[in-house]
C-alpha cells in the first residue's frame, strides 16, 4: 500500500509499504482522506506523522459495534479503556496505557476499535475527517472547557488551521469572534468562517474580551491575552507554547482572570462534535485545499505556505 514517507515539510514522497496487520482488538481501516495538522511540521524524519484520517472499516475485532464497510472518522488517542479516567470519558488522562496513533497518510491504518468514530449517516469522509480529528475536536474540547455565550466578546490569538477551527465553532456559538493574524489569506479565511473582525498584530483589538484563546504559542501573545482580557475573563491556551513570565498578584489576584488550557478532544466530546456538526455547523469551510493523495507533496507546500485552511488528501485517488 502507499504511505507517506516524511523527511522534512518540502521533502515528503509516497512510498510502498506493507499493509499493517491488525493487533488484538484492533481495526483495520481502509483510509478515504486525511488532513495535515500543524504538528506535522516538527516530525522527525522517516515518521509517517498523520494523525486526522477517516475511511471504511475493513476489519473490525468481534463485540467492537463497528460493522465492515462502515465508514468511521479516526481518534488519534485512545486510553487502557478500563482506568476511571476512560471510564469517565477522558482518555487523554489515561496514565495506564494512553496512545497516540498516527501513520495515517496511507491508504490503510490499524488501530484499536476505542479509536474509531461513528459518523452520522452519508457524512463524507473529509467531513468525517474533520469531525473526528483535531479541526472541530480541538476547539470543541476547548468550547466545553471555556464556554462563550451569544454575545460574548472572543479575541483568537493567530488563525492557522487551530485558531481557525476556534473561529467556526465560537461564531457558530453567537460570540462576536476578533481575529489577529499576520496572514492576510488567513485573515480573509477568518472572516468567513464569521468572525466579526481581523486585525493584523499590533492593531487596537476594541473593547475587552471576555474570553481569549491563545493559539501561537507566542511568551508575547500569551502576556497580551492575559492583559487584554476583562478582569474576571479567561485565556485559552489551545497548544503547545514556550515558557513565559506571568505575574500572578497583578493577573490572577488582582484581575481575577482564569488561564486555561485544552489539548486534542476526549471521548465524552465527541457527542458535541457529531451535535454541532447535524446542527449544520459548516465544518466543510474550514478545507481550502484537496489534493490526491499522489500529489502529497504540493498539499505539503500548500499548507507551509500559510496561504491554507486545512489541507485534505484524497486516498481513493
Ligand atoms: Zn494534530
Ligand atoms: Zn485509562
Amino acid at each position: 500500500m502507499r504511505a507517506l514517507s516524511f523527511n522534512a515539510p518540502d521533502d515528503v514522497t509516497l512510498v510502498e509499504t506493507p499493509t499493517p496487520e491488525p493487533g488484538p482488538g484492533e481495526a483495520l481501516v481502509r483510509i478515504e482522506a486525511s488532513a495535515i495538522c500543524g504538528s506535522e511540521l516538527h516530525a522527525r524524519p522517516g515518521e509517517n506523522p498523520g494523525h486526522e484520517a477517516a475511511g471504511v472499516v475493513e476489519q473490525a475485532p468481534a463485540g467492537s459495534g463497528f460493522a465492515v464497510g462502515e465508514r468511521v472518522g479516526i481518534s488519534a488517542v485512545t486510553g487502557c479503556g478500563s482506568c476511571s479516567w476512560c471510564r469517565s470519558g477522558v482518555q487523554l488522562y489515561c496514565t495506564v496505557d494512553r496512545r497516540m496513533h498516527t501513520a495515517m497518510h496511507a491508504d490503510r491504518v490499524a488501530v484499536p476499535a476505542s479509536a474509531l468514530r461513528r459518523v452520522p449517516e452519508g457524512t463524507p469522509a473529509r467531513d468525517a475527517v474533520l469531525i473526528s480529528g483535531d479541526a472541530l475536536g480541538v476547539p470543541v474540547r476547548a468550547l466545553r472547557r471555556a464556554p462563550s455565550h451569544a454575545g460574548e466578546r472572543v479575541l483568537v490569538l493567530g488563525a492557522g488551521p487551530v485558531g481557525l477551527g476556534h473561529v467556526l465553532v465560537r461564531a457558530h456559538a453567537g460570540a462576536e469572534v476578533v481575529v489577529v493574524e499576520p496572514s492576510a489569506y488567513r485573515r480573509e479565511l477568518a472572516l468567513r468562517l464569521g468572525a466579526t473582525t481581523a486585525l493584523e498584530p499590533g492593531e487596537a483589538t476594541g473593547a475587552a474580551p471576555a474570553l481569549a484563546i491563545e493559539c501561537t504559542g507566542i511568551p508575547a501573545c500569551i502576556q497580551q491575552a492575559l492583559a487584554l482580557v476583562e478582569p474576571g475573563g479567561t485565556v485559552l491556551q489551545s497548544g503547545i507554547c514556550r515558557s513565559v513570565e506571568v505575574s500572578p498578584t497583578a493577573t490572577f489576584v488582582a484581575r481575577e482572570v482564569t488561564y486555561t488550557g485544552a489539548w486534542y478532544y476526549a471521548d465524552e466530546d465527541y457527542p458535541e462534535i457529531v451535535r454541532l456538526y447535524e446542527q449544520g455547523l459548516p465544518a466543510e469551510r474550514l478545507i481550502t485545499h484537496d489534493f490526491g493523495a499522489e500529489e502529497i507533496s504540493a498539499a505539503y507546500r500548500a499548507f507551509v505556505s500559510k496561504d491554507s485552511g486545512k489541507v485534505v488528501l484524497d486516498w481513493t485517488a
